[in-house]
């Protein structure tokens, strides 16, 4: 196809899928529709996932989880188009290069109970709400019981779930650390991700691999008797 037979928002996506990451730093597309795209990076010593959400259409894109490794982070940010954080929790491996990315401008959102775990932050995450990302929006979960201000991420109109360290494949996330509680990770899991989500939803942690909640869900009760 000759150029001139392009139409312009042809020609803005061409240059926009043309400003890729560095393939030295092992980023990964994980998934992508007409509107997005899903970058996964694994950072630090508990091999943290880090999530970049990118809209196609503007090339502005969020990370979830500034965790670790912040010259490759930033690097990786940097080249996407990220133009803000957020914070899954403030476990301490979820938020090592908070400070890097808040000093290169990008600004860091995370949950008013989770806030003071951090070295410092720009703005506090409601519940239910939508955060814009170009043309997509990203609603926000309160799930805690991992930490007290645990929070989830849904894309809408894609069936995409981030739940940080709140569900995993397997079950729900530790509960045992301070501030944990398993009776309200339980419910946050019930409540806020198997009940309102289809079962083709894939839920992508803060560790390891995705999953699905058809293949989670029909495991609750196992979770609930034997107690983790
Ligand atoms: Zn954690």
């Amino acid at each position: 196809m000759r150029l001139a037979n392009l139409r312009p928002g042809q020609n803005r996506l061409a240059e926009w899928q043309a400003r890729s990451v560095n393939n030295n730093d092992n980023v990964e597309l994980v998934w992508s529709n007409a509107n997005c795209e899903v970058h996964r990076f694994v950072v630090g010593p508990v091999q943290n996932n880090v999530y970049v959400v990118r809209c196609t259409h503007s090339g502005t894109a969020v990370l979830i989880d500034a965790a670790n490794e912040h010259e490759r982070l930033l690097r990786v940010a940097q080249s996407l188009g990220v133009d803000f954080v957020v914070e899954t929790h403030g476990h301490w491996d979820h938020i090592g290069a908070v400070e890097q990315v808040r000093e290169a401008g990008m600004s860091v959102w995370v949950r008013k109970e989770d806030a003071a775990m951090l070295p410092s932050y720009d703005q506090l995450l409601e519940d239910d709400t939508v955060l814009e990302v170009g043309s997509l929006r990203l609603r926000t979960l309160h799930t805690p019981g991992h930490t007290p201000g645990s929070i989830s991420f849904a894309l809408e109109s894609t069936p995409l779930l981030f739940t940080g360290d709140t569900l995993f494949p397997g079950g729900p996330g530790n509960a045992t650390f301070e501030g944990g509680d398993f009776a309200t990770i339980i419910r946050s899991i019930d409540e806020r991700i198997f009940s309102p989500f289809a079962p083709e939803t894939i839920i992508w942690p803060g560790h390891g691999a995705s999953s699905t909640l058809g293949s989670e869900r029909p495991h609750l009760e196992e979770w609930i008797e034997r107690g983790w």
